[in-house]
């Protein structure tokens, strides 16, 4: 793809149909509590300019962030970002687009999580690393969250008008998944400045020549903490230290190298060096001790925006795959393959064309589904006084128990179905000339990043199910049951459903296997752990794919026409086949599950 080209392809006919025509948050969380000043109106404006500038500004800036990506110094230890990358991260700053995350006390838009996340779609698959440039403006209400007012009105106002950079600091060479054995230190220096030292990695956004500053949040552990993540603390550590007065000081903060990747080049991922050549300094945030607490906050925003991450960028493949099979001719029907004199067809007109075609929308629309749910959870979080407040609690940890799904299932599945949009492309597909290579370098990294797809699993059945004796689990598919009993779609959808109640029998049956599995030994959740979190994933979605089908049926039957006809038929499509494709591989997990043995675990390791 040459690098003028704008590959943006735009998500937001069905984005507007998951808020305002599922989700309906225009009723359930528009004008009230915290987004009393959100309207459908509004919204609607917002989704169509960032549409809109994804596809004039951010999309431009995703070939020349690859093929002339950012570049270290080892001289002045600087990274300097392409011109390219700058004027996206100048559009998205002069659009105000950060302001769509924050509360309405910092200047923010006042939207709804399920208007953010939604939104966030468009400049993600635009450019997957712009957004991560306006990352300091989360981080922002992170300090506003758990700073003090002196903290806060030292920073915050510079933070935000300032457009800072953010970062968030967990791993160590030694410290990866396992973050408990991070070896950074801190040491108090008076009040609440402490003097943090220690070398970091893997560091997206740790240093780049084109933010005033960037804050930050770094895990450490004060001298004598205990071992594991109960010993770390939070850190809010600013590239250039402000002194009272306002003047800006070397915080000693370094880039000590610049990481050469596969894919998502336009977002810098530096090793960094803290309290090297002088006092790195930084302030606690909340409690001495309660870093994880705190910093899981921060992850799980993150791993909310890998989870649409994998399933925006999925979703470009898929319409960059359509358009293709649309015009790309090669080979007769199937059905005349043996008549010379037949025409030649597009390939759209191939059965295995169609079957992956269909593969990427089914999933593709059912990540995006997976997500807004999600995120409509956590609007009825806010609006119950958030997470600190018992209301709250029980959406709370659906919230929680739907996040592993988010980010595990849609990071591993749209690497695969990404595979399947370049198939479509044939040769062409392997080139630089389009761009799904592209994706799937920049998209592979999301199974990875804020915790593996198995860190996920094991965070779903120890943290999410078993913790709470399988009580939010057991509301989730009651979810689905109620739905089943509603018989929602009604007669046009009855095969589907028939369909849809097979895989929640299969569902209920892994998690009973894998309790009685349990009792034997834990190795079983290691091995089933990332199947049984993929079946979860895949029966939510088959509901949400169905909810929406009854919908969208529901619009044919009063009589849509023309390209909203063509939607809502390939929104009973989307429903149709993934519960007669996917669904039915459920009971084949669920023999799989009750198979589970641990002969693996006593292989030696040399017969590998
Ligand atoms: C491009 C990029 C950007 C990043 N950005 C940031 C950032 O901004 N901030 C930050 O702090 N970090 C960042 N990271 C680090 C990232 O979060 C880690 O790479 C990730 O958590 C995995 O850690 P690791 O690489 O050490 O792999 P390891 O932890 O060594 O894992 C290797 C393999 O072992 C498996 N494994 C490990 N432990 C277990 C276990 N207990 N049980 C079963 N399996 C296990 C893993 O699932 C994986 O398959 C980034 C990484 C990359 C590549």
């Amino acid at each position: 793809m040459s690098s003028s080209a704008n590959h943006y392809r735009s998500p937001l006919r069905d984005i507007e149909f998951n808020l305002f025509e599922a989700l309906r948050v225009q009723d359930s969380a528009f004008g009230q509590g915290p987004f009393e000043g959100m309207t459908e109106e509004i919204a609607r404006d917002a989704l169509v300019a960032l549409d809109r500038v994804s596809a004039q500004k951010f999309g431009a800036s995703l070939v020349p962030g690859d093929r002339e990506p950012p570049t270290y110094d080892p001289e002045t230890q600087q990274v300097t970002l392409p011109q390219a990358l700058k004027d996206a991260i100048d559009a998205y700053h002069e659009g105000g687009w950060e302001a769509l995350a924050l509360p309405e006390a910092l200047g923010g838009f006042g939207a709804t999580p399920s208007l953010h996340w939604g939104a966030f779609e468009m400049p993600t698959a635009a450019n997957p690393a712009v957004p991560f440039y306006a990352f300091g403006a989360f981080i922002a209400s992170v300090v506003y969250r758990l700073g003090t007012p002196e903290q806060r009105s030292r920073f915050l106002p510079r933070m935000l008008d300032e457009h800072w950079g953010g970062a968030m600091v967990l791993t160590e060479p030694n410290a990866g998944s396992d973050v408990g054995a991070a070896r950074a230190k801190a040491r108090p220096i008076g009040g609440d400045i402490w003097a943090i030292e220690g070398i970091k990695r893997y560091i997206t956004n740790g240093e780049y020549d084109h933010a005033k500053n960037i804050m930050h949040l770094v895990l450490a552990r004060p001298e004598g903490a205990k071992p594991g993540t109960k010993g770390l603390s939070m850190f809010f550590v600013p590239k250039l230290w402000i002194d009272e007065d306002g003047r800006t000081h070397d915080n000693f903060v370094r880039c000590i190298g610049l990481e050469k990747k596969m894919g998502l080049k336009g977002s810098v991922t530096c090793e960094m060096s803290y309290g090297e050549g002088g006092v790195t300094r930084g302030f606690l945030a909340g409690e001495v001790h309660d870093g994880i607490r705190q910093m899981f906050h921060v992850i799980e925003h993150a791993r909310m925006g890998v989870g649409c991450k994998s399933m925006a960028q999925l979703s470009q493949g898929y319409q960059h795959a359509l358009a293709y099979a649309k015009e790309r001719v090669q080979g007769a029907d199937l059905m005349r393959a043996t008549d010379k004199t037949a025409p030649r067809v597009e390939i759209i007109r191939h059965p295995d064309v169609r079957r992956m075609l269909m593969a990427q929308k089914a999933h593709s629309e059912g990540m995006r589904a997976l997500c807004l749910f999600t995120a409509s959870i956590q609007d009825q979080v806010a609006l119950l006084g958030g997470h600190a407040d018992p209301k709250a609690k029980a959406l709370d940890r659906l919230n929680d128990l739907l996040l592993p799904l988010v980010k595990g299932y849609n990071s591993e599945k749209a690497y695969e179905l990404l595979s399947l949009s370049l198939q479509c492309y044939g040769g062409a597909g392997y080139m630089q000339d389009y761009p799904i290579e592209q994706y799937i370098r920049d998209q592979r990294i999301d199974a990875v990043y804020e915790g593996t797809t198995h860190i996920q699993s094991l965070d779903l059945l120890f943290r999410k199910v078993a913790r709470d004796g399988g009580e939010t689990l057991r509301g989730l598919l009651g979810r689905v049951e109620q739905s089943l009993k509603d018989a929602e779609g009604g007669e046009a959808l009855a095969d589907v459903r028939a369909r849809l109640a097979r895989g929640l029998a299969d569902v209920q049956g892994i998690f009973m296997a894998l309790m009685g599995k349990m009792g034997e030994s834990l190795y079983h959740v290691g091995l089933q752990g990332n199947r049984v979190l993929a079946a979860l994933a895949e029966i939510v979605i088959g509901w949400l794919l169905v909810r929406h089908a009854a919908i969208a049926q529901a619009k044919l039957d009063d009589g849509a026409k023309g390209s909203e006809a063509d939607f809502y038929r390939g929104k009973v499509a989307s429903a149709r086949w993934f519960c007669r494709n996917v669904l039915p591989g459920l009971t084949l997990t669920r023999k799989l599950v009750e198979d589970s043995a641990l002969d693996l675990m006593e292989l030696p390791d040399g017969a590998f």
